[in-house]
Order: structure tokens, then C-alpha cells, then sequence
């Protein structure tokens, strides 16, 4: 049984004192809400913070708020199993409930929040093992090594961006908002993440995520999210496909985005999908243009569940039902591909 190394625990009382014990601490201090990502890789020596700092029990980062000024407010520190029950988030934002509800399995989405969820780290084979088997088989350079294990030529990590949620809010041109030393810092969520195995994230360690808004402006919009994995009952995404249009009453479609995860190290969006699907009825042809064009932005590689190739060409069918459920169309069932997205 791997157990969990000696660490320091800290609750803090306010989100304030919170952000203060981790800009004092520094580099060896994390942020930990459910745990569900953290604690099993400390057991497996992938982290080895000398301090915890709690944000369980901050009230500032708890509520679910649909009718704000501003848009729908989700508190960073909610449940993955809040937000994907909570009757407005299935109402407005699908996709979103959707996702929530597809991560790992129940247990771990009542302890899981959307806040870790969101910032969950990149995956690998190489990497997501314990320590002895990294040992044995040459550690890699996301992890106390000096080589890309699964691309030796490689200087970067090409670890891969998991999250079922991240790909959704980039959908919907949700917004974090961080409170930080500095205070409070607004960054749209297609801006909180690099190309990087292992620096993916732009945020600093001393700022915590209080809250996501989904804007006013998004509201209304059709969207929706398919997962590939092996397993129905929990696995990790290794294709996940975010999609959010907004049609007007002639069926024109007036915005249009399209989000993978599983893909890269950070979340794809496909930016040819706006130009291609904007200012006219959504077709087949235009679906089969931005499935192509979403084929050639997804770089799975060699070191998650199922081949990479046929991760990539699933990327194209993924695409393709996703927009057709949006714009309520028919496809041909593609030979070979998997039958229902999740
Ligand atoms: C068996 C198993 C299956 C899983 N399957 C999936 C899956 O299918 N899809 C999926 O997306 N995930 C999956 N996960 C990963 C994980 O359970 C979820 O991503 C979960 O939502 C993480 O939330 P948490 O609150 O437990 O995060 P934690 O483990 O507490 O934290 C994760 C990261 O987020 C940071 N963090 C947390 N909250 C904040 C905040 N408010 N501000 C700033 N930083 C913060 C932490 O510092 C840490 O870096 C799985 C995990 C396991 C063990
Ligand atoms: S992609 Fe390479 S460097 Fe990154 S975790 Fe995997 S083996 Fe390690």
C-alpha cells in the first residue's frame, strides 16, 4: 500500500489568509481542495510539497449563482457532483453539467471540486506511476529526470491536458477569476493555459481560483461535450470535444467555438470553426470542413490510453457528432468509430 509522506497541513480561515500563506511559503507550498489529484500523487513522489494549504473549508469559494449582473457564477470550491446536479448549470450550460458529471466516479466527484478539476495536472504513462516504477524504468524530465521518455528528442514535456470541464468553460468564454496577493485578477480560461507538460498553467502558486463566471453573453448558446475513454464507468478523457454555438431565429449561426481536450498540454480550440460556421445555416459540409480542420490541430502522441492515431481520427468524428447535435442534424455512422460519444 503507498502512503502518503510527512507534510504540513494548514486550514486557513479566509481566502485572504489563505493567498498570504502561500505567497509566504513559496515554492514548497500547494493549494489542495478535494484532494483527489494531489494526495495520489504525493503518495506516488509526483508532488512533494513540504506544505498543504487547504482551501476545503473557504466559504468565499463556495455558491453556485445563475442570475449575477454579470452572468452565472460558479464558486471554485463547489463539488463536481454541485455542479452537475445544480438545476440552472443543466438548464443554461449542458455541456458543463455534462462534463462535470463524466469525471472519474462519484466518490471522487463529491470530494473533487471545479477549481482542482479545472487545474488538474497534465498526464502521461511515463509519469502516472509510483515512484519505484518511475525509478526502474529512468525517471523523465516532468519528474526528477532529464529525458522525454516518450519523445527522447523532445525539450519539452508533451504530457497531456485532461480536464472534462477546462475544454467546456474555453467553450463558453468563461472567465476565472483569481484573488492573489495583488488582489483580484480576471483572465478569460483560454488564456490559463500553455502548450507545456509541465508549465501549463499561466496562473502564479500564490493565486487562487475564487470563482468562474460564465457570461451573460453566453447564455442561450446551444452547447454540448462528448468523451472518449475506454471505460463508460470512469477514465480520464482521451478526447474530449467542447462546443457552443448560438444560432438566431433563421438558423444563422452567429458564433460558433469548438474546444478539445485530451490533445495537447493545454486546451484546443479550433479556430477555424468561427470562420467556417459563422453567418449562415450550419451544414454538412461546413461540419466535415471544421472536423478537418480540428484533425489537423490535434497532436495526440504516444503515451495515453489507445493509439494515437486513432485518437487523432476520432478527433474528426468526435467534431463532426457534436456539431451535428448542435445544429440538429443526421450524420452517416462512420465505419470503424466508436458508436455513441459519451
Ligand atoms: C481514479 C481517478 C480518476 C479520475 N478521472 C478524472 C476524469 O475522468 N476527468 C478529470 O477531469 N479528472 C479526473 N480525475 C482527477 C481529479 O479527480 C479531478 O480532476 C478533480 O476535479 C480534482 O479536483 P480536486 O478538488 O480534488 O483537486 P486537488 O487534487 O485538490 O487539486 C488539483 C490541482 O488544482 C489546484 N487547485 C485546486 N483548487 C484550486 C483553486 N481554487 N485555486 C487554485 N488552484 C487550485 C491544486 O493546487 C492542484 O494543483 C481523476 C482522479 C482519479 C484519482
Ligand atoms: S511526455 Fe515525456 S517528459 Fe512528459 S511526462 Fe511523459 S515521458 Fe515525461
Amino acid at each position: 500500500m503507498l502512503r502518503l509522506p510527512d507534510f504540513n497541513y494548514i486550514r486557513p480561515r479566509s481566502l485572504k489568509e489563505a493567498v498570504k500563506v502561500l505567497a509566504d511559503l513559496g515554492p514548497e507550498a500547494m493549494a489542495v481542495a478535494g484532494g483527489t489529484d494531489v494526495y495520489p500523487k504525493m503518495k506516488r513522489g509526483q508532488f512533494t510539497p513540504r506544505h498543504l494549504v487547504s482551501l476545503k473549508f473557504l466559504k468565499e469559494l463556495r455558491g453556485i449563482r445563475p442570475g449575477t449582473k454579470d452572468g452565472m457564477w460558479i464558486g471554485a470550491g463547489e463539488t463536481l457532483t454541485a455542479v452537475s446536479r445544480n438545476g440552472a448549470v443543466n438548464k443554461l450550460f449542458p455541456a458543463l453539467a455534462h462534463a462535470a458529471g463524466l469525471v472519474s466516479t462519484p466518490q471522487l466527484r463529491n470530494m473533487g471540486t471545479i477549481g482542482g478539476n479545472v487545474f488538474v495536472d497534465t498526464r502521461c504513462n511515463y509519469y502516472d506511476q509510483t515512484f519505484f516504477w518511475r525509478q526502474a524504468a529512468g525517471f523523465c524530465i516532468k519528474k526528477d529526470g532529464d529525458i522525454c521518455l516518450v519523445a527522447p528528442k523532445s525539450k519539452f514535456c508533451l504530457a497531456v491536458f485532461s480536464s472534462d470541464t477546462a475544454p467546456v468553460l474555453c467553450s463558453l468564454g468563461a472567465v476565472a477569476n483569481f484573488f492573489g496577493p495583488g488582489g483580484l485578477r480576471r483572465v478569460p480560461f483560454e488564456e490559463c493555459y500553455r502548450d507545456d507538460g509541465i508549465n501549463f498553467l499561466t496562473k502564479k502558486n500564490d493565486e487562487v481560483l475564487k470563482g468562474i463566471l460564465i457570461p451573460r453573453a453566453s447564455f442561450g448558446q446551444r452547447n454540448v461535450y462528448l468523451k472518449l475513454r475506454r471505460r463508460g464507468s470512469f477514465d480520464f478523457p482521451i478526447l474530449g470535444v467542447a462546443a457552443a454555438t448560438s444560432l438566431d431565429r433563421e438558423g444563422i449561426c452567429r458564433s460558433a467555438r469548438v474546444v478539445l481536450t485530451g490533445v495537447a498540454s493545454a486546451p484546443k480550440a479550433v479556430t477555424e470553426a468561427a470562420p467556417i460556421l459563422e453567418g449562415k445555416k450550419i451544414s454538412k459540409e461546413a461540419i466535415e470542413a471544421v472536423a478537418e480542420a480540428a484533425a489537423k490541430v490535434s497532436h495526440p502522441v504516444d503515451n495515453a490510453d489507445m493509439d494515437y492515431w486513432y485518437r487523432k481520427r476520432m478527433t474528426k468524428v468526435y467534431v463532426k457528432r457534436a456539431l451535428a447535435q448542435l445544429a440538429g442534424l443526421e450524420l452517416e455512422p462512420e465505419a470503424g468509430a466508436r458508436a455513441a460519444g459519451e
